[in-house]
């Protein structure tokens, strides 16, 4: 289990942590829901100081979710390299669990939002990780999700064993009900054969981990800063393939991000194998609908 920051107070009711974080007379007058996120409830809450704060509730029993995505706010704040909300409490209500935060009122984003975004990025790949991962090289000193899957995090001094053991065989392990016998040999042969298509990066990088376009947003000054992470220490191309898949990021992001970080050639032979865990997450949250796209990236690899 890592640890939360000092600074995220853990409540036992959303009262509490409204006056812990606004003063002990201010209270919710009233909340309007926000849309966008894919796993929980969000809501803006207007309170009786004419404040806001951004609260985002789930069941009680995936309390754990906020735990962790205080961990990862907190360990991207710690780069000092791209903006992340402030995150106040975490905590358990009236049957559900919560996450309550600064709210962030977006702005108009600046001309050279998406540059900003790949430099930023770029930085955050590029800043010390050594605190992030105990005991290894590669992971993050507690476990986490990914959408509303559980994300395995075990410390490893290899990538490719990371990324085999942490990554895709959890994955396999749940979508084998989708898959066959002959199959199931293509997935272990895929995963005992990962160092034919991965390297062992030079420099490990702390990833955001579900970098999809809606886990960014801009600032209420049009700067971006990204929002909703599943942390690891990872190689920075698993961040970059997840930005492609579903369609990509402006072509301005990449340009930024690789000129401050370097192509290191064959990444468009990686990026499948990479966005494949993704994709066997969907398949495993959402059904079969994503079967055929696992089908096809396994085949195309083995
Ligand atoms: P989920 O965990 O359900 O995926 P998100 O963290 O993605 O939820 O948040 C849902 C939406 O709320 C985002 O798409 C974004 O538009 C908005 N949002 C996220 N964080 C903040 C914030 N701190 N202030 C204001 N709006 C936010």
């Amino acid at each position: 289990m890592g640890t939360i920051s000092d600074k995220v107070h853990v409540c036992n009711s959303l009262k509490e942590a409204v006056s812990l974080v606004s003063g002990k007379d201010v209270s919710v007058e009233r909340k309007q829901a926000v849309h966008g996120g894919d796993a929980n409830d969000a809501y803006k809450l207007f309170l009786s100081n004419g404040e806001a704060l951004f609260l985002k509730a789930n069941i009680i029993s995936n309390k754990d979710f906020f735990r962790a995505e205080a961990e990862g706010v907190d360990a991207i704040r710690t780069t000092g390299t791209i903006r992340v909300p402030n995150i106040h409490a975490i905590g358990i209500d009236d049957g559900y669990s919560f996450l309550l935060m600064e709210f962030i009122e977006r702005a108009v984003t600046v001309h050279d939002f998406w540059e900003k975004l790949g430099t930023g990025l770029a930085a955050m790949h590029k800043a010390d990780v050594s605190s992030f991962v105990t005991d290894g090289k590669y992971g993050f000193n507690s476990d986490n999700y990914i959408g509303a899957g559980r994300q395995k995090n075990t410390p490893k001094s290899s990538w490719i064993e990371f990324f085999s053991e942490c990554r895709l065989r959890p994955q396999f392990e749940l979508a084998s009900r989708y898959f066959d016998g002959s199959f199931v040999r293509k997935t272990n042969w895929l995963l005992d054969n990962l160092d034919r298509f991965l390297y062992e990066p030079e420099k490990h990088s702390l990833l955001h981990g579900d970098l999809w376009a809606g886990n960014f947003m801009s600032d209420e000054t049009g700067q971006p800063m990204l929002i909703d992470p599943a942390v690891y220490v990872g190689c920075n191309e698993a961040d970059i393939a997840m930005t492609e898949l579903f369609g990509g990021f402006n072509r301005k992001f990449y340009d930024a991000y690789f000129k401050a970080m370097g192509v290191i050639p064959g990444y468009d032979d990686r990026r499948d194998l990479y966005n494949l865990y993704h994709l066997t997450n969907h398949l495993n949250l959402f059904g079969s609908s994503y079967l055929s796209a696992v089908i096809r990236t396994i085949e195309r690899y083995c």
